[in-house]
C-alpha cells in the first residue's frame, strides 16, 4: 500500500566549476546532483512504517565537492557502489501514489529531485509536496528559515544519529512531522504558497504598470521636433542602455504617441510619448516612458500600427 505521508531528505553533489565544458548542454542548471535519497513512509495517523535510503552513483559529476565531503563523510569511492539514478527513482517512486504527501525540510530537496528528473530525461512524478519548515514556522511561531537541528532541540528530539545522512535527516524530519499538527499544516502550507503565488502575479503585474524609464524634452517649434529628438524620439533598453530597433511612433489618441522597441538581449518594450504645448512659451514639449511589453500594451500598439496602415491604403487606393 502506498503511503499517506513520504519523508523525503537528499543528499547532493554540487559542481566545483559550473562553467566546466561537460555541464554546459545539460536540459538544464545543475546545482546538485543526487549522491543519497533517505525516505520515512507514514500512515494517516502519523505512524512511521518504513526507511528507506539509497545510494546513487553520479552521473554527471566527477568530482566529490570538498563542502558535500565534509557534511555528508560521501567520496566519490564510496557513491560509485551506488546504483543509478533512475533506478534508485524508480524504487522511490513505487513508495507513492498520487495521494502521497511529500514532506521535506525547506524547499530544496524537491527542487533538486525535479532538477535530477529532467536532467535523466525522467518523468516528473513528484505530486503535492509540504515544506515542514514553513509549517513548523506557523505553528511554533519561529521566523525565517529554523535548522532541522535547531526544530529538534525545541520538540525534545534527541539526536541520537548523525546529521546529514539522507535517512538520518529524514528520520528526525519525521519525528518532527508527528509532533506538528499535519492536516492543518497542510492547509497552513496551501495557503501559504496562494500567497506567494498571489505576490508573484502583483508583483509582475506593479512592473507592467509602471515605466521602466522615462525622459523629458522641451521646446520644441513644431510636434514633429519632439520625435527628431534623439534624447526623446531614439529609445535605449532600460536594462542594458543598448538602443533599441524601433518601429516609428503611431498616434495613440491627440496627445500620445506609441512605439515598439526591440532589444536584442531584453526582448520588446513599448515607448509612449506625450506631448503638451507649454503655455508660456507657445512650444511643445514631451515626456516619454518604457514600459515592459505586456499583452495589454502589444494589443494596444498593434492595434493603432494596423488603424494607421489601413489609414494609408485607403488613401493610395482612392
Ligand atoms: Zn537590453
Amino acid at each position: 500500500m502506498a503511503a499517506d505521508y513520504l519523508v523525503l531528505d537528499l543528499e547532493w553533489n554540487q559542481p566545483v566549476d559550473p562553467a566546466a565544458p561537460q555541464l554546459q548542454n545539460l536540459k538544464t542548471t545543475l546545482n546538485g546532483e543526487i549522491i543519497q535519497i533517505g525516505a520515512v513512509t507514514l500512515n494517516a495517523k502519523g505512524k512511521i512504517t518504513g526507511t528507506y535510503t539509497w545510494l546513487v552513483r553520479p552521473t554527471f559529476l566527477r568530482q566529490m565537492h570538498y563542502h558535500v565531503r565534509s557534511l555528508t563523510g560521501l567520496t566519490m569511492q564510496k557513491v560509485k557502489k551506488g546504483i543509478l539514478f533512475a533506478e534508485a527513482n524508480r524504487q522511490l517512486a513505487a513508495l507513492c501514489s498520487p495521494e502521497t504527501l511529500l514532506l521535506t525540510w525547506g524547499p530544496d530537496d524537491i527542487h533538486i529531485l525535479r532538477q535530477n528528473l529532467l536532467l535523466h530525461n525522467l518523468e516528473n512524478w513528484v505530486g503535492e509536496w509540504c515544506d515542514l519548515q514553513r509549517v513548523y514556522a506557523q505553528q511554533m511561531g519561529a521566523t525565517g528559515q529554523t535548522s532541522l537541528q535547531s526544530a529538534m532541540e525545541a520538540l525534545h528530539i534527541q539526536a541520537d544519529r548523525p546529521a546529514h545522512d539522507a535517512l538520518n535527516d529524514a528520520w528526525f524530519t519525521a519525528l518532527i512531522a508527528q509532533k506538528l499538527d499535519l492536516k492543518l499544516g497542510l492547509e497552513q502550507y496551501r495557503d501559504y504558497v496562494r500567497l506567494q503565488e498571489k505576490k508573484k502575479l502583483a508583483r509582475a503585474k506593479r512592473r507592467q504598470k509602471h515605466p521602466l524609464a522615462g525622459k523629458t524634452g522641451t521646446g520644441y517649434a513644431h510636434r514633429g521636433d519632439a520625435f527628431q529628438d534623439p534624447q526623446l524620439g531614439r529609445m535605449r533598453c532600460p536594462s542594458c542602455k543598448h538602443p533599441l530597433k524601433q518601429t516609428s511612433w503611431f498616434k495613440l489618441d491627440k496627445h500620445r504617441f506609441v512605439a515598439m522597441g526591440v532589444c536584442p538581449q531584453h526582448g520588446r518594450f513599448i515607448g509612449q510619448i506625450r506631448l503638451t504645448r507649454s503655455p508660456q512659451e507657445e512650444k511643445w514639449q514631451g515626456k516619454r516612458w518604457i514600459y515592459a511589453a505586456s499583452p495589454e500594451r502589444l494589443a494596444q500598439f498593434e492595434a493603432v500600427r494596423q488603424k494607421k496602415s489601413a489609414r494609408q491604403r485607403v488613401k493610395k487606393g482612392g
